[in-house]
């Protein structure tokens, strides 16, 4: 039953997606061979995604299928590695090919914009968790880390902040605020589901950054991470944080927490010398500039005259919080 299923992704995953010329071997024997070129390092990294841990039951099997992938991408950005291949554990309770179908569409959606190639996997049954395992590629010594920020290096984020927050806080509190309209929540719906991984973008500031974290768990929570292992401290100024069209409609007391707090946006947060800010900015990047780093290692949050925030900053969003 395992193989057949498989097989069924398989299948309908090869008439979806291209394949690369650097597999040697991709599924159906007891490994795949892939080829690394010289100079290349491997960036490889897991996610396992569980029913109603990390996504709800009623999800849409296509934009779990595109999540569970995009989530892995993301953290290739945060490297800033380009995608090569991926390889899919999946536990299923039952057989359905419609949902495996759906599954798979969702999947491919995300491969084949990153050039992707599923070349491996496996299937069991029981409660449902797919895990997936992303292989990418980027020279040699040159990844960007999360323990390379100096003091005075400048903080940047991509995109914009708190949209799947938003969407999130609707489907857990049944919030509806009146100043979104149904346009509003198609937007921000679409951020929570259809996260864009930022892998081209984090190959663009490679040469310029000092450090990168995608956004899994909200801002703070993770550019805690950055100083955490890189030592430093920083300073966030909050009116510089990128908003969408629909949370700035929100007041910012309800704008503020979720772009600073909420998770899943897969935006990157990245730190970079003030001396290369002219040459990246000539790129004309999705980028923004929220802050600098700091010796020491508080995270403090200023307003938009300056005024320290009092703020707990290190609180994010923890998947086994209460
Ligand atoms: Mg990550």
């Amino acid at each position: 039953m395992s193989l057949s299923e498989f097989s069924l992704i398989e299948d309908y995953f090869s008439k979806l997606t291209p394949t690369r010329q650097d597999v040697s071997l991709a599924i159906g024997d007891d490994c795949a061979l892939l080829q690394c070129p010289p100079g290349k390092e491997l960036a490889v990294s897991i996610d396992t995604l569980v029913e109603g841990v990390h996504f709800f039951a009623d999800v849409a099997p296509r934009a779990l299928g595109y999540k569970s992938l995009a989530v892995n991408l993301s953290d290739l950005a945060a490297m800033g590695a380009e995608p090569a291949w991926f390889t899919l554990a999946l536990t299923l309770p039952e057989q359905n090919s419609d949902w495996l179908r759906a599954f798979t569409e969702g999947l491919a959606l995300a491969a084949e914009s990153a050039n992707i190639q599923l070349v491996g996997g496996d299937t069991t049954r029981g409660p449902l968790t797919i895990s997936i395992q992303v292989h990418g590629l980027v020279s040699s010594g040159r990844a960007m880390r999360r323990d390379g920020a100096n003091i005075g290096d400048r903080i940047y984020v991509s995109g914009t902040l708190g949209d799947a927050g938003a969407a999130l806080k609707k489907r857990l509190e049944n919030w509806l605020p009146e100043m979104l309209d149904q346009s509003d929540w198609q937007y921000l719906q679409q951020r929570l589901e259809y996260p864009t991984p930022r892998y081209q973008l984090g190959q663009q500031i490679l040469d310029y950054a000092s450090s990168a974290i995608d956004i899994s768990d909200g801002l703070l929570a993770d550019l805690g991470h950055i100083l955490e292992r890189s030592h430093k401290g920083a300073v966030i100024n909050v009116a510089q944080l990128p908003l969408s069209a629909s949370l700035k409609k929100l007041p910012p007391q309800i704008s503020l927490p979720l772009a600073l707090g909420s998770g899943d946006d897969y935006e990157l947060c990245f730190t970079m010398p003030a001396s290369n800010v002219e040459a990246l900015q000539k790129l004309g990047l999705d980028i923004h500039c929220i802050g600098e780093i700091t010796a020491g290692s508080d995270l403090v949050l200023e307003d938009e005259s300056g005024k320290v925030m009092n703020i707990d900053a290190r609180k994010g969003y923890d998947h086994f919080g209460s």
